[in-house]
């Protein structure tokens, strides 16, 4: 039997509209939700993202800024720019487009951004609050799955849950999220023995590993939700997630594409964060 396609374009298209409506209203009430985006150097894969992420802003009626620096700035101009957004009251929420470059310490910038603008949901006070179960920004592509789940009615109370990858931005947060909805989880990674009798074993899959194909069938039991959130681009130009989309599909029950699967989620839930965050008194 082939899986369920879970629709990510579609269910991100539905959230956007519904974040729309609500900044319209409270642009009425007076307040302009505004995020401000930077990025620094020309990593064209970034570009892409922050240009994605600034058009979003536009259509969902969000003011964004895009303050861009070159790939020179050192660590304290980057902190002093930092400083200035926290202060700024125009500005709800902040995005620090990574990776950055090499020379500045990416976690110094992070949490030099004021929890209450912690949109993407990377510093340290967001992911405690995570953690500990406190109301808090959720990172977005986690956040992004989660809906998925919730939307495609995936059972998630009392099931295995595996995801592979444990990176601060999916891995990690995406396992509190999925205990919270009392899932029984497993975080695999590089140095993982036996990885495919641990991912049989699972009734909802993540991927989250960065390697074109490496997720096979063999690896999934039948009927799991296989949610893909890499994006790997190939020799030939066209992207492709972590998991083989079209053998997988005949062994789950639910999968999601890339593109068109976790990728549009995350914009979506960031301009939902960034409401929320234009909502705090
Ligand atoms: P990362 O590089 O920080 O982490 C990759 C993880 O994969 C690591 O934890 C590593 O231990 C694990 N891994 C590597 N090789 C492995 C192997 N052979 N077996 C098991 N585990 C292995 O990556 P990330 O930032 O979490 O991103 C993962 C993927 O998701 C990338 O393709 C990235 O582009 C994509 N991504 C997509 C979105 C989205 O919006 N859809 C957002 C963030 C990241």
């Amino acid at each position: 039997m082939a899986a369920r396609i879970i629709d990510g374009t579609a269910l991100a298209g539905r959230l956007r509209e519904a974040t729309r409506q609500e900044v319209q209203a409270l642009r009425a009430r007076g307040v302009a939700p505004g995020l401000a985006v930077v990025i620094v150097g020309d990593d064209p894969a970034s570009r892409v993202y922050v240009r994605n992420k600034i058009k979003s802003c536009e259509a969902a009626g969000i003011a964004s800024t895009l303050i861009e620096l070159p790939a020179t700035t050192d660590e304290a101009t980057l902190l002093a720019r930092v400083a200035a957004l926290n202060a700024d009251r125009a500005v709800h929420g902040i995005l620090v487009q990574l990776p950055l470059p090499a020379h500045v310490d990416a976690g110094r910038i992070i949490e030099a951004i004021a929890p209450a603008k912690d949109v993407d949901g990377f510093h340290v006070a967001s992911s405690g609050a995570l953690m500990t179960g406190l109301p808090g920004f959720v990172p977005c592509t986690p956040a992004g799955v989660m809906a998925m789940l919730d939307d495609a009615q995936v059972p998630l109370s009392g099931s295995r849950a595996v995801i592979i990858g444990r990176s601060n931005i999916v891995g990690k947060p995406l396992a509190m999220l999925l205990l919270q909805s009392d899932a029984t989880v497993t975080i695999c990674h590089s140095r993982t023995r036996d990885l495919a009798a641990i991912t049989r074993e699972a009734d909802i899959l993540v991927a989250a590993i960065g390697r074109a194909n490496f997720v096979t069938a063999d690896m999934v039991k039948p009927g799991a939700c296989v949610i893909d959130v890499g994006i790997n681009r190939l020799p030939d130009g066209k992207l492709a997630g972590d998991v083989d989309f079209n053998a997988v599909a005949q062994v789950a029950g639910w999968i999601t594409p890339v593109p068109g699967g976790v990728g549009p989620m995350t914009i979506a839930m960031l301009l939902a964060n960034t409401l929320k965050a234009a909502r705090k008194p």
